[in-house]
């Protein structure tokens, strides 16, 4: 089944296309359509499954369908574990993007290195942001940037989330964006942490198992 049957665009699948995904995983099957109808996801998913592009493609449809929006503002928010995802995830996304709005800005940020040249990088504004809970926290704190405009929030990799020990700084994080937003919540594994993450997060979620 290609991507346009779950519900993408042809633009979007062509671009997708480009990037060598022609064919669906079992996991974007799954999850594309659900996301797309705007409800709020649990979804179980291994790293190496595609569950990047079973978020992404789904939420830049919904995002580039309303691009007039301006100024700029961060409508979409992914936060993952690692400073390797996080980058992982912004290169698909602007891959993604370029070739569709190239005006369309991904910002990337995680810790471990100097927060003024992030800082500098978000001045402009960015239309997605994909970033390690603790350094957004710092970036918040430095009023680099509002989440206030905030339509969908990704937890990807959530177990790994809790494991490196960001529950406060996903807590306060939270405490930041639109009470009103959908949610994507994934996970390789669901220990009982991770469960009440999910309960306290998600909204009538639909489950996505592959
Ligand atoms: P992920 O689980 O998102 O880390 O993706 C694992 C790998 O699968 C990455 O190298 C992706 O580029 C690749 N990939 C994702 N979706 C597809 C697809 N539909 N067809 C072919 N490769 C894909």
């Amino acid at each position: 089944m290609p991507f346009s049957a779950l519900g993408l665009v042809p633009t979007l699948a062509h671009a997708a296309a480009k990037l060598g995904f022609s064919v669906p995983t079992p996991i974007q099957s799954a999850a594309i359509p659900v996301v797309l109808s705007g409800r709020d996801v649990l979804a179980t998913a291994q790293t190496g499954s595609g569950k990047t592009a079973a978020f992404v493609l789904p939420l830049l449809q919904g995002l580039l369908a309303d691009t007039a929006a301006t100024p700029r503002r961060v409508r979409a928010l992914i936060l993952v574990p690692t400073r390797e995802l996080a980058a992982q995830v912004g290169d698909v996304l602007q891959s993604l993007a370029d070739q569709l709005v190239p005006s369309f800005k991904v910002a990337v940020v995680f810790g471990g290195v100097s927060i003024n040249p992030q800082m500098m990088g978000l001045r402009g504004g960015a239309d997605v942001v994909v970033a390690t809970p603790g350094r957004l926290l710092d970036l918040l704190q430095h009023n680099a940037l509002s989440l206030a405009a905030v339509e969908c929030l990704v937890l990807d990799e959530a177990d790994r989330l809790l494991d490196l020990g960001f529950s406060d700084e996903l807590a306060n994080v939270l405490a930041a964006l639109p009470r009103r937003r959908q949610n994507l919540f994934f996970s390789a594994t669901f220990p009982p942490v991770v469960q009440a993450l999910a309960q306290a997060l998600l909204n009538d979620p639909q489950r996505v198992a592959v």
